[in-house]
């Protein structure tokens, strides 16, 4: 059984206010479109419609998740079936339609759409409505209505994918939404229980609510790393990537670059990975003499691979000599080019120990590390 997300996101969603569609605004680091993206990833395929003008922008927004882009048409409907004929060729048992306006979809709720498409030809959540409901005209109340067996739509309306394409084929156009085409082609959809939490943004206070839900539901690790490499006979160190002319050299399997070593064991630590021991072994004779930025990259790449990003890394470089002061720049830069970050999320800096222990006598260097990763 295999299911796949259609994502609608070209509607142009102004009523939120910003200089841009709702879809691309930021909440909570990322635009909405990519925490919407993010919930969906794990499906078989995911397909966003968009529109044509917003390609950069949803390009952006989708960056490293397996997504597909399809233009959009002139009104939702249109834009539904685009996605849908675009999922044929490789069609799924299961289509699940989302707004991509509801970024803080719980996974038990998609859970339970796709539990309830067992037994059902459609399946959408929905909450009942709780408030007295009223008619108004001009800031009156002009009656009221019976509440009870009324209920509040959410997405993801999901269908089996044959019916569901058939139907939007078949459709004469002005559906609500997706379950309304469903049943105009005679199939029964059922409701799952819906979840405040999948609030549509609609307004500028969606925005703020969504911020909350999104930040509650964060995954943020930190690690921390500690290296030490002893001195020898030698003209330069290699720390963090750059090369410091020195009446010593570091004493290493590797380049020793005792600071990107304990960079990548803070990355490791985050991940409950161990450390650079375990991924690349001394005992392994390839890895003698290694540029330590292969491990550095291997960490990172690791991280990425399981969905964090690395929001920061701080290092504290601890010796007398050499003055690390003048080269932190370029050590900045040198980290920030390997692990693929802007230099101000990169933080090099260094001490010493007043004279005291084996970094006061000048016989090695120290180092300690943390990093933070968030799940992106
Ligand atoms: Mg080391």
């Amino acid at each position: 059984m295999t299911t796949a997300a259609l994502i609608v996101a070209a509607g142009r969603g102004r009523r939120a206010g910003g200089p841009l569609p709702k879809q691309w605004q930021e909440v909570a680091g990322a635009p909405v479109a990519r925490h919407t993206l993010q919930a969906l990833a794990h499906l078989d395929q995911v397909v966003m419609v968009i529109h044509p003008d917003d390609q950069g922008l949803a390009e952006a927004a989708a960056r490293d998740l397996p997504v597909r882009l399809v233009h959009g048409g002139h009104e939702r409907a249109d834009s539904v079936r685009l996605g849908l004929e675009a999922l044929e060729r490789d069609a799924p048992d299961l289509v699940l339609i989302h707004d991509v306006a509801r970024p803080c979809l719980p996974p038990a709720l998609l859970e339970s759409v796709q539990e309830a498409l067992r037994t059902h030809p459609g399946a959408a959540p929905a909450l009942a409505v709780s408030d007295a409901l009223w008619t108004g005209e001009a800031g009156k109340v002009t009656g009221t209505r019976d509440r009870s067996g009324l209920f509040r739509a959410q997405t993801p309306q999901g269908f089996r994918y044959a019916d569901i394409l058939a139907a939007h084929r078949a459709h004469p156009g002005g559906a609500a939404d997706d379950v309304q085409v469903a049943r105009d082609a005679g199939l029964d959809v059922a409701i799952v229980p819906g979840d405040e939490r999948n609030l549509k943004i609609t307004t500028p206070e969606d925005f703020a609510r969504a911020e909350t839900l999104l930040r509650t539901g964060m995954d943020i690790r930190l690690g921390n790393g500690y290296d030490v490499h002893a001195f020898e006979e030698g003209d330069a160190v290699i720390l963090c990537g750059v090369e410091i002319p020195h009446s010593k050299k570091l004493k290493g399997h590797s380049d020793a670059d005792v600071g990107m070593h304990a960079v990548t064991d803070a990355i490791y630590g985050a991940l409950a990975e161990g450390d650079i021991g375990r991924h690349f072994p001394p005992s392994d004779p390839q890895w003698k003499g290694a540029a330590s930025e292969i491990f550095l990259k291997h960490a990172c790449d690791l991280a990425r691979a399981r969905g964090y990003a690395i929001s920061n890394v701080d290092c504290t470089l601890i010796c007398e000599r050499p003055k690390v002061g003048p080269h932190a720049e370029s050590m900045m830069a040198e980290m920030g080019r390997i692990m693929d970050l802007p230099s101000d999320r990169v933080s090099i800096k260094a001490t010493t120990s007043e004279r005291l222990g084996f970094t006061g006598r000048e016989e090695g260097i120290a180092a300690i590390a943390t990093a933070t990763l968030v799940k992106s």
